[in-house]
C-alpha cells in the first residue's frame, strides 16, 4: 500500500511523530525503525523508535494539563469529544486501509470490527461519564473519589483502536494521559491523534508517544511522574513493567494473554459449539487476547469434534486481506510468524494428531506470513500446544471423562482471560461457568459485552476495562470525615 502523505509513511519526512502538549513533535533521538505490511513483507514507512527524552516531556505536559483537567465536571469532559465520532465515521475508508496494511486482517473484517465499531464504542465509553458514582456517606464520613492522575498507556498491535479503551475512560475520569501504542501499527494510530487534535482539547491532557517498547515502553512505565500505568500485552512484558514501575509504586492494570477453553458439556448443541469456537479462535487471524484456543469435549466425541472442525477450517480461505475471497490474512510479522509455526511444530513432535493446515505455507503464497488455518486433536493437558498462547489461527481439541474433569483441564492453566460453556441450558452453563478460573466466560451463544469489565484471574492480568468498572480504575477512593453534626454528612 502506498502511505504517501499519511504521517510517517514512505515518501514523507516521518520527522515530527509524536504528539505532546497539543503539537505535534520531532523526537530526540534519530533512531528509526520500519514498519511492514505482513502480507506482502513491504516497508510501510519508516518511524521513530523514541526515547526517554520524549517520554519527559510528554510527561510534563500531561502533569501541567492535570491541575485544571481534573477539576472540571466528567460530563464536561466528556463533552470535549462529542465531534469525535463524526470525525471518524468521515475516514473510515482511509483507517480501514490503514488497519489491513498494518495488522493484515481482511478488508471485511478490518470494516465490520477494527472500524465499523469504533465511533460507537468511543460514544458508549463517553456515556459513562452519567454513571460516575455520587458522593457516599458512610457514618460521619463523605466518601468521593478523585482522578487517579497522569496515566502512562502502553497497548499492543493486535486492535491498534484498542487503545481508546484505555485512553477515553482515563481522560473521562479526570487523568491526563501519555499513551505509547504498539510499534508495530503506528499509522493508524497516527491518524487517530491526528482526528483528536482536530477536537482542540487543552494540550497536554492527551499525550501520544511514538517508539519502540524498549526506547519509550520502558522509560514510560519506569516514569516517576506516572500514577496509574495501563498496559496490554504479553505476560512477557508486563513482568518487565511490573519490574519498572516497583520502585516507584506505581499503580498497575495489566491486561495480559490468555489461553481460554470452551467446554462442551453433554447435551450442547455440539456441532454448533465446535464451529463456533473455531471461529473465536480464528477472529483477526487467530491474534485475540481472549481467543477459545481450548476446545473441550468428552473423550467418546473427539473424533467427531475433529472432523466438524476441520470442516469448518477448511472453509477459511488464506489469502491477500484486499481480496475479498479471502477469510484468512497473514499473522502480523517475521517474529510471530516463526513463533507459531514453532508451536505447530511443538504439537507434532508431542504426538497432538494434526487434523488440518501444520506448519507449511498455505499453495499460492509464497510471501507474506500466512499460517494455513490449523487444528490439532488428541492433545494432551500439559502439552506446550495447551498450555502457550499461540497468537495465530491453532486450534487444540482436547478430551475430558467427566465435568470435574472438563473444569479441571479449563483451570491447568496459567492464565485465566476468558472462556466458554455450552450446555443444554444456560442454567447450567452458569454453573459450570462459576467453576472456571477466568475473568468472563461465554455462555452458549452469548456474544461480548463491551459495558460489562474484562480482564484476567491468575497471569492474565489484573484490573478491569469495560463499562463503569474500567472507568473507576482510573479513580482513587479519599475519605473526608466530617465533624459530628455536619450539615454535609449523608446518612449511610
Ligand atoms: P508485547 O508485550 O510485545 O507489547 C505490548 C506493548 O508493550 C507494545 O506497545 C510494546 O512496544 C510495549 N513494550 C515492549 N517491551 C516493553 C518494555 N520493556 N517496557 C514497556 N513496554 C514495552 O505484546 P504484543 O505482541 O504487542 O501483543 C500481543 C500480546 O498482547 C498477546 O500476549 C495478547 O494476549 C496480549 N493482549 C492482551 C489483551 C487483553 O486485554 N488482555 C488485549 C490484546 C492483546
Amino acid at each position: 500500500m502506498n502511505l504517501e502523505g499519511v504521517r510517517g509513511g514512505a515518501g514523507t519526512s516521518g520527522r515530527e511523530d509524536s504528539y505532546i502538549g497539543g503539537k505535534w513533535v520531532p523526537s530526540a533521538s534519530d533512531d528509526r525503525y520500519e514498519v511492514v505490511d505482513p502480507a506482502t513483507e513491504e516497508v510501510l514507512g519508516e518511524v521513530p523508535a523514541g526515547c526517554a527524552e520524549d517520554v519527559d516531556r510528554a510527561v510534563d505536559a500531561a502533569q501541567e494539563a492535570f491541575e485544571e483537567w481534573s477539576t472540571l465536571p466528567a460530563k464536561e469532559r466528556a463533552a470535549a469529544f462529542a465531534g469525535l465520532g463524526t470525525l471518524i465515521d468521515d475516514v473510515a475508508d482511509e483507517l480501514v486501509e490503514l488497519i489491513v496494511a498494518e495488522v493484515g486482517v481482511t478488508l471485511a473484517w478490518a470494516r465490520d470490527v477494527h472500524v465499523g465499531r469504533l465511533s460507537a464504542n468511543i460514544g458508549n465509553l463517553l456515556k459513562l461519564a452519567d454513571q460516575m458514582p455520587p458522593p457516599e456517606g458512610i457514618g460521619q464520613s463523605l466518601i468521593v473519589r478523585e482522578p487517579a492522575g497522569v496515566v502512562g498507556s502502553i497497548s499492543p498491535w493486535n486492535y491498534p483502536f484498542g487503545f481508546f479503551t484505555k485512553v477515553v475512560p482515563a481522560l473521562v475520569a479526570g487523568c491526563t494521559v501519555v499513551a505509547k501504542p504498539s510499534e508495530v501499527t503506528p499509522f493508524s494510530v497516527y491518524r487517530l491523534t491526528e482526528l483528536v487534535d482536530r477536537l482542540g482539547l487543552p494540550p497536554g491532557v492527551l499525550n501520544v508517544v511514538m517508539g519502540t517498547g524498549e526506547n519509550a515502553g520502558d522509560p514510560l512505565a519506569r516514569h516517576p511522574g506516572i500514577d496509574v500505568l495501563t498496559f496490554t500485552g504479553s505476560v512477557r512484558t508486563g513482568g518487565q513493567v511490573l519490574s519498572a514501575i516497583a520502585g516507584n509504586i506505581t499503580r498497575p492494570i495489566l491486561e495480559l494473554g490468555g489461553k481460554s477453553a470452551a467446554i462442551v458439556l453433554d447435551g450442547a448443541p455440539f456441532e454448533q459449539a465446535v464451529r463456533g469456537t473455531l471461529w473465536n479462535c480464528y477472529m483477526n487471524n487467530g491474534q485475540v487476547c481472549g481467543a477459545q484456543t481450548r476446545l473441550l469435549v468428552p473423550s467418546s466425541r473427539l473424533d467427531e469434534a475433529a472432523q466438524i472442525a476441520a470442516d469448518a477450517a477448511s472453509a477459511y480461505i488464506p489469502g491477500p486481506p484486499r481480496d475479498p475471497a479471502s477469510t484468512l490474512g497473514p499473522v502480523v510479522n517475521s517474529s510471530q510468524y516463526d513463533r507459531v509455526l514453532g508451536f505447530i511444530r511443538s504439537g507434532i513432535e508431542e504426538g497432538a494428531t494434526l487434523v488440518c493446515g501444520g506448519p507449511d505455507r498455505p499453495l499460492g503464497l509464497d510471501r507474506g506470513y500466512f499460517v494455513a488455518p490449523t487444528v490439532f486433536s488428541d492433545v494432551q493437558r500439559d502439552m506446550t500446544i495447551a498450555q502457550q498462547e499461540i497468537f495465530g489461527p491453532v486450534l487444540s481439541i482436547l478430551g475430558y471423562d467427566d465435568e470435574d474433569d472438563a473444569v479441571r483441564i479449563a483451570n491447568r492453566s496459567q492464565y485465566g482471560l476468558s472462556g466458554a460453556v455450552w450446555a443444554s441450558s444456560d442454567d447450567e452453563a452458569v454453573r459450570v461457568a462459576r467453576r472456571i478460573r477466568t475473568g468472563q466466560v461465554q455462555i452458549n451463544s452469548g456474544v461480548f459485552n463491551g459495558f460489562a469489565p474484562f480482564g484476567g484471574f491468575k497471569k492474565s492480568g489484573f484490573g478491569r476495562e469495560g463499562g463503569i468498572y474500567g472507568l473507576l480504575e482510573y479513580s482513587e477512593v479519599k475519605s473526608l470525615q466530617l465533624p459530628a453534626g455536619s450539615p454535609l454528612t449523608i446518612s449511610a
